[in-house]
């Protein structure tokens, strides 16, 4: 059955002898913004290429406005800063996701709170979110506290796990309820809809990320996004220094943070996103060639986008009987030169984030022992 997958994969990706997980696509402008760049000496954080950027992006999102960062990772931070968490708040997120969610938590000095993820979507479930709050929290005035610790309940991080939506609709009703603010770490989700919408554009802000092995990249780079003008401003002002606008002098009216992106990784995401309707049907070519290809194989099921989403696929997924046979399977693909990867461990096992609250986290310890990462990069120039 290993043998039969592994032939499948290798003929989808041109029978190379090494097929990593995700690599980056350059077929556009690519090199010629980048030159365009260096020609113009401006490399760095001023430049043309930084507002057409965020134009395309926020404009491609719906978006009222989009701000460049330098990374995903900090773009979280900036959120968090932004919706107002602030240290000893609790934020509710999930334990299947990468470590930049957490982190970003933790750099606010609050506390991450573990919900479960719904099946379907391996994403921050309502329903228990919903649940957990009935037991755990009660609402004084606008804002929701932690009946156990005490400390205010602030945020919600949904991630939208390899691409696809969460429940927003049921997950916005929730949080309304609670008084609690979203986010929405959308860094695997670019090209990613919900009912048609955007991911990244039902929170107060959504996050994206440019990272190496995304559906687009800059090299390093991620983005917020804003359907509250207003606080997309202050979001500029906040990652350049806070600086006060000024021909020659340097006044800094708080404390503000070096994160916009440098012009020469947004030329690159201006070449990029002239192609991300390319390469989001292509990826959808891939899963759709996986989703038949698995329907004959007995023993594996190929994780489908969830109902009233379009899915970028940005990781194809495959759920395996159980972590012995997930085991093998890893073991096998990546001694065959295929570069296949288990979910991250998840969030509340590791030593930083152990003693975290959790709900059981039942779905979430499931999809972890069954799930693997399969071959997802574009096939055009492969
Ligand atoms: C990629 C990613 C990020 C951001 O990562 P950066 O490397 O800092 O751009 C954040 N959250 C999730 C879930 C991600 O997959």
């Amino acid at each position: 059955m290993f043998e039969e997958i592994v032939r499948f994969i290798r003929q989808l990706y041109g029978n190379k002898d090494y097929i990593p997980l995700h690599a980056p696509c350059f077929i556009g402008n690519e090199k010629k913004y980048l030159n365009e760049c260096i020609d113009s000496t401006f490399v760095s954080s001023v430049g043309l290429f930084v507002d057409r950027f965020e134009d395309m992006v926020a404009k491609y999102t719906g978006s009222q406005k989009a701000v460049v960062c330098v990374n995903g990772t900090n773009a979280l931070h900036m959120a968090m800063l932004l919706a107002g968490v602030e240290p000893g708040n609790e934020v509710l997120t999930q334990a299947l996701t990468f470590i930049a969610t957490c982190n970003a938590i933790h750099y606010i000095g609050a506390h991450p709170v573990f919900i479960d993820v719904d099946k379907d979507t391996m994403g921050l479930s309502p329903t228990a979110m919903e649940h957990w709050l009935q037991t755990n929290a009660h609402i004084k005035g606008i804002d929701c506290y932690n009946k156990n610790t005490g400390r205010k309940i602030k945020a919600c991080v949904p991630m939208h796990t390899f691409g696809h939506p969460v429940h927003l609709d049921k997950l916005i009703s929730v949080c309304q309820k609670y008084h609690i603010e979203l986010i929405e770490d959308a860094a695997e989700s670019i090209g990613s809809f919900y009912h048609g919408k955007h991911t990244g554009t039902f929170g107060k802000i959504g996050v994206l990320s440019f990272n190496g092995n995304k559906t687009i990249t800059t090299g390093g780079g991620g983005m917020l996004l804003f359907q509250d003008e207003e606080l997309g401003k202050k979001a500029k002002h906040l990652t350049t220094q806070a600086k006060v606008p000024h021909r020659w002098e340097f006044i800094h009216d708080q404390i503000g943070y070096n994160y916009r992106m440098p012009n020469i990784n947004a030329a690159l995401g201006c070449a990029q996103m002239e192609n991300l309707n390319i390469f989001l049907a292509n990826k959808r070519e891939t899963a759709e060639k996986y989703k038949e290809f698995f329907t004959s194989i007995e023993e594996v099921t190929f994780h489908t986008e969830p109902q009233n989403s379009q899915s970028n696929y940005w990781l194809n997924t495959i759920v395996l009987k159980n972590r012995e046979k997930q085991q093998q399977f890893l073991e096998y693909t990546n001694e065959k030169g295929i570069m296949t990867r288990p979910a991250w461990q998840l969030m509340n096992k590791l030593k930083m984030f152990k003693d975290c609250e959790h709900d059981g986290l039942v779905n979430t310890q499931w999809i972890e022992e069954r799930i693997v990462n399969i071959p997802s990069s574009v096939r055009i120039n492969i």
